[in-house]
């Protein structure tokens, strides 16, 4: 955020009612430096104080607020734990206020028989409606009667043990817009787009995000603010992408050669679907441009990217470069390994494998192998990001399943181009709402495979309950019987981890009750097996050996074995939505009609119950995404809450993908038409521009 006058830069501490203390609790706590960080650091409510509700009119679920008074206070144990309950009363009925902390407290302050404004949520509890730990404060007809929304902030403990709750902020901030004049901001957007929305000027909208006098008020600030946050966002990302565009040169792999076609007229097993087809063109143009690439292949699983990976890769070779294909588990990047040698062998193509697990002379003889170009490809794990792996001439860099690496480890493929970076294709089956692809990649190129393979008949997803059990397994069996193959996954996270290895070897056991030898045999494979076992226990299931696989998500990403067709998922509930999504797509990759049944416990919250129902009512990845964005936010979603690009102040990138795309657009053709920026009605943009970069340069020479 830019600032513009020496107001809104003057350090926190010096506005009245903070001091040292509190200036340096604001910092550590908001990341609240300067007067203008207080300012754009906007409520995330406001409170309607000119309207009482009556007790007898609400419901269950209303955030509200009521005028009344307390006639009754009891304090009573609830399993081992004080609880305070109260009675409150208006003219139309009573409710009852409960707390489960700072009860001593609370019953020495609150008194019987005054004049009191609460205003909390209404829950039930045991069939009764009530309120627990709403705000409360005193009735004062003065405050009350003034018109207007109140503000309400964030906070946190060590905030409001120095004064700063809500309402201590709420205070700061009144002091800071004492002083606050319509000279102390500059207009950022230019007069045609103030005109074509129809927005009140900066300052206006400044003061009326924090003290809006209505909801209409409060309305047009926001949606100011918003269109902001994204317009200069977007005016960002497409600028760098122009600019890079120009500037970074790249291989030109100027020639489709004999490689690239031997493979594609003998080697492929199937016809490429159009979306392929489509794809490998815009990366073929992109490859012979002379520029580095660095574009990603978005496709929901199963819709084919391996075999784009493979053309590409041959295409490097065929200009005499060596590739490297990235995934994020030792078992998928085996199992790729296994497929791609396979079908290049005929071709003379070199390939080897790295990981962690590779060690003493194997590894030595794929480092050297690298360094002097023997190896024309590696695929492997992120080890292959290692400091002493050296390429002799890397062209081409492939990642599958991108949300496991970060962009730090993006970088480190770059610097191991010997003259330039090597091209680089992302490959990712995590759906990506185009809302959240247009902020997190507004950067890259993107290419969608947005068809599967002809023949995939759609999985048909059920929900089953503990008191099912027996039917599923018959129908197991059944399946079995047919000659298929079942993945069981049992779910496994950090915290519980220990737990859930349990849950899963009683799951196991139970199942052998079920499936006994010799008929049927089981594979296990858990994150806590090395990684031989691991691949034993695999090549077991792959070979048909074992009928039955029982696994954490180590099998989540990318396995691919047509024969299965059955897929449990065990206390599905605690699975998030993409998970359950990646997950279901290891089966329906083959002819038969496949399952994945989703177990549950009696009791499922309700949103896991949305994301339960959501992946019983649809196939399509991308309506998943959208779900899971709204359940879960953006950060959560992307796994890169902490990297900066998707962090909005107002924006939700679930509900304002309307303005997004508004602001998207207009960015782009500003930028189409003045590049610079130099244009006269433009101005506003390129000086906010250049007071955003001048602040955060003197914010890193600071920290
Ligand atoms: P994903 O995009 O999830 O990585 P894969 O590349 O693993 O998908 O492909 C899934 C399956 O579909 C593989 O068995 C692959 O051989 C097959 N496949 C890919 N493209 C086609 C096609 N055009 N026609 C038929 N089958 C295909
Ligand atoms: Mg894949």
């Amino acid at each position: 955020m830019a600032y513009e006058s020496r107001l809104l830069e003057s350090p926190i501490e010096y506005l009245k009612g903070v001091g040292p203390v509190r200036g340096e609790l604001l910092k550590q706590e908001l990341g609240i430096k300067l007067f203008g960080d207080l300012l754009m650091d906007f409520p995330f409510r406001y409170v309607d104080k000119s309207v009482f509700h009556k007790i007898r009119n609400s419901k269950h679920g209303d955030t509200i607020q009521f005028i009344g008074h307390f006639i009754s206070m009891e304090e009573s144990n609830f399993k081992g734990r004080k609880r305070l309950t109260a009675k409150f009363q208006d003219d139309t009925g009573t409710i009852d206020v409960i707390w489960f902390r700072s009860t001593s407290w609370v019953k020495q302050s609150i008194k019987l028989k005054v004049p009191y404004v609460v205003y909390g949520k209404i829950t039930r509890y045991q069939r009764n409606k009530n309120l627990a730990h709403p705000e409360i404060e005193a009735y004062d007809p003065e405050t009350q009667s003034r018109s207007g929304l109140i503000p309400v902030y964030s906070s946190t403990d060590k905030l409001t043990a120095k004064g700063l709750d809500s309402r201590g902020r709420q205070k700061l901030v009144q002091n800071l817009l004492k002083q606050f004049r319509i000279s102390d901001v500059n207009e950022n957007l230019p007069a045609y787009l103030i005109d074509k929305f129809h927005f009140l000027g900066r300052y206006v909208t400044l003061c009326d995000m924090h003290f809006p006098n209505d909801k209409i008020a409060q309305e047009k600030a926001w949606s100011r603010i918003k269109f902001e946050e994204l317009f200069f966002t977007q005016l960002q990302l497409i600028a760098s992408k122009i600019q890079r565009k120009k500037h970074l040169k790249g291989h030109a792999f100027g020639q489709v050669g004999s490689l690239f076609h031997k493979f594609y007229e003998n080697n492929l097993p199937f016809k490429l679907t159009d979306a392929q087809k489509r794809v490998m063109k815009e990366i073929r143009d992109d490859l012979g441009s002379g520029i580095q690439m660095n574009r990603l292949l978005q496709g929901d699983v199963g819709s084919g990217k391996t075999v784009v990976a493979i053309m590409c890769m041959l295409i490097a070779a065929d200009n005499g470069y060596q590739c490297c294909l990235l995934a994020p588990t030792e078992i998928l990047a085996r199992q790729h390994f296994n497929s791609i040698e396979e079908s290049l062998l005929n071709l003379g193509m070199r390939c080897a494998f790295l990981s962690g697990s590779i060690k003493g002379q194997k590894r030595k003889a794929v480092l050297h192998g690298l360094q002097n170009g023997h190896i024309h490809i590696i695929i492997g794990t992120h080890a292959v990001l290692e400091d002493p792996v050296i390429f002799d001439n890397l062209g081409l860099a492939i990642i599958d399943e991108q949300h496991r690496f970060g962009v730090a480890q993006r970088a480190k493929l770059w610097a191991k181009g010997k003259t330039l970076p090597p091209h680089i294709l992302v490959m990712t089956a995590t759906p990506i709402p185009r809302t959240l692809a247009m902020t997190l990649y507004g950067d890259l190129e993107v290419s969608t495979i947005d068809e599967l393979p002809p023949g995939r008949k759609p999985v048909k997803t059920i929900h089953r309950k503990e008191a099912n059990r027996t039917q599923v397994n018959n129908f197991m069996r059944s399946e079995i019987a047919k000659g298929r193959q079942i993945y069981i996954i049992f779910p496994l996270i950090e915290e519980s981890e220990k737990l859930d290895l349990e849950n899963l070897q009683e799951g196991y056991e139970n199942l052998l009750q079920w499936f006994r030898q010799p008929e049927y045999q089981i594979s296990v494979v858990h994150g806590r097996m090395k990684s031989a076992e691991k691949e034993y226990e695999m090549q077991r299931f792959v070979k048909r050996t074992t009928q039955i696989m029982v696994a954490t998500t180590v099998i989540e990403v990318g396995v691919n074995i047509p024969n299965a067709s059955v897929m449990v998922i065990e206390n599905s509930e605690r699975f998030g939505l993409s998970q359950l999504h990646q997950l279901r797509g290891r089966v329906g990759r083959g002819a038969d009609q496949s399952y994945c049944i989703l177990m549950s416990g009696m009791k499922v919250s309700e949103d896991g119950m949305t994301r339960i129902k959501t992946m019983c009512s649809t196939n399509d990845g991308f309506k998943i995404a959208e779900v899971d964005l709204r359940l879960r936010g953006p950060g959560d979603v992307t796994g890169t809450r902490q990297s900066g690009s998707i962090e909005f102040k107002t924006v939700n990138l679930a509900l304002d993908y309307k303005i997004l795309q508004t602001a998207r657009t207009l960015a782009q053709r500003i930028l189409e038409n003045d590049p610079e920026l130099d244009k006269p009605a433009n101005r506003p943009i390129r000086g906010y521009l250049a007071r955003s970069a001048r602040l955060e340069r003197e914010w890193h020479r600071i920290s």
